[in-house]
C-alpha cells in the first residue's frame, strides 16, 4: 500500500488476518503509516479494496485529512474505477496496481 497523498511507500505496515468463513476467502485489514501524512487503512475481502481510508492509528477511527485546502476522508483506488464487468474477474486481491489511488492534488 502506498500513501494516497504523496504516493510514498508506507512504513510500519500491519496486516491483520480476519479469517474467512471458508478457507478460500482472503479477509485482511491492511494499515500503514506515511511519515508525513499519517496512518492509512483498508480492508481486503477477496477483492482489491475500492477505497483507502485515513485513520488516526492502525485499526483506529477514520479521520479527515486536508490536501490543498480540500478535505479527504477516503481515496478511491483504480479497482474502484474498473467497469463492473472487469471487477467480476478473479484477480489477486493484493495486486498493487489495483490499489493505486488517484493523485489528490492538482
Ligand atoms: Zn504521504
Amino acid at each position: 500500500m502506498r500513501c494516497p497523498v504523496c504516493d510514498g511507500a508506507l512504513q510500519d505496515v500491519l496486516i491483520r488476518d480476519l479469517g474467512g468463513i471458508t478457507a478460500d476467502i482472503t479477509w485482511q485489514l491492511h494499515a500503514g503509516r506515511c511519515g508525513e501524512h499519517g496512518w492509512f487503512q483498508t480492508e481486503v475481502v477477496s477483492r482489491p479494496p475500492r477505497e483507502i481510508f485515513a485513520v488516526t492509528r492502525p485499526f483506529g477511527a477514520a479521520r479527515r485529512i486536508v490536501v490543498d485546502g480540500r478535505e479527504h476522508f477516503s481515496f478511491s483506488t483504480s479497482w474502484n474505477d474498473l467497469p463492473l464487468q472487469e471487477r467480476r474477474q478473479n484477480v489477486d486481491p493484493l495486486e498493487a496496481t489495483y490499489w493505486q489511488t488517484k493523485p489528490v492534488s492538482s
